[in-house]
């Protein structure tokens, strides 16, 4: 995984930085490099996202400009279990056409480093809601409770992993 990647991974819980870098492992072994484009994301940073497209309301404007389904508290970014990531092309440039053969390569491959991709992201009413960068463990629920948002109200990240209490993915050794 490269440096860059690395950085923005400081602050992530280690069993998903360990997954992160065996997805970029995975990949590195089709020769596609992983770049990381955002790990933990802090409540007020969420807040900012989420008004990209929105009026003060809360709805969308210009769906173009949209980033992000998720309120502040609504996204495992806030506490520090998940991560954004994309391939890179050969001059080290993001890829973000998912079409793209590299794209169908990360979708491939994630559920081997225990991860859950956001592409399958679904509204609570069903509808879809596609977030095909988003990565996070498999095991934990989609988006976090109203649990989890009392966790953190009242103890922090460091409560709210401790709740989690990620174990080990083990991995198929090849
Ligand atoms: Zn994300």
């Amino acid at each position: 995984m490269n440096q860059l990647s690395q950085t923005r991974l400081i602050g992530t819980h280690p069993e998903v930085v360990r997954r992160a870098v065996e997805f970029a492992s995975l990949l590195a072994a089709d020769g596609i490099e992983l770049l990381v484009v955002e790990g933990g994301r802090p409540w007020q940073e969420q807040a900012a996202d989420y008004a990209k497209g929105r009026n003060v309301a809360g709805q969308v404007v210009d769906e173009s400009e949209v980033v992000t389904w998720a309120l502040p508290g609504y996204s495992w970014h806030q506490y520090f279990v998940a991560f954004d990531a994309c391939p890179l092309d050969a001059n080290g440039q993001p890829i973000w056409d998912i079409t793209n053969p590299a794209w169908q390569k990360m979708f491939a491959l994630y559920e081997k480093a225990g991860l859950f991709c956001g592409k399958d992201f679904v509204s609570p009413s069903g509808k879809p809601e596609p977030d095909e960068d988003h990565f996070q463990p498999e095991e934990i629920l989609r988006s976090p409770s109203d649990v989890i948002r009392q966790t953190f109200q009242n103890g922090g990240v460091a409560a709210v992993w401790s709740l989690l209490n990620l174990q080990p993915f083990q991995w198929e050794v090849t």
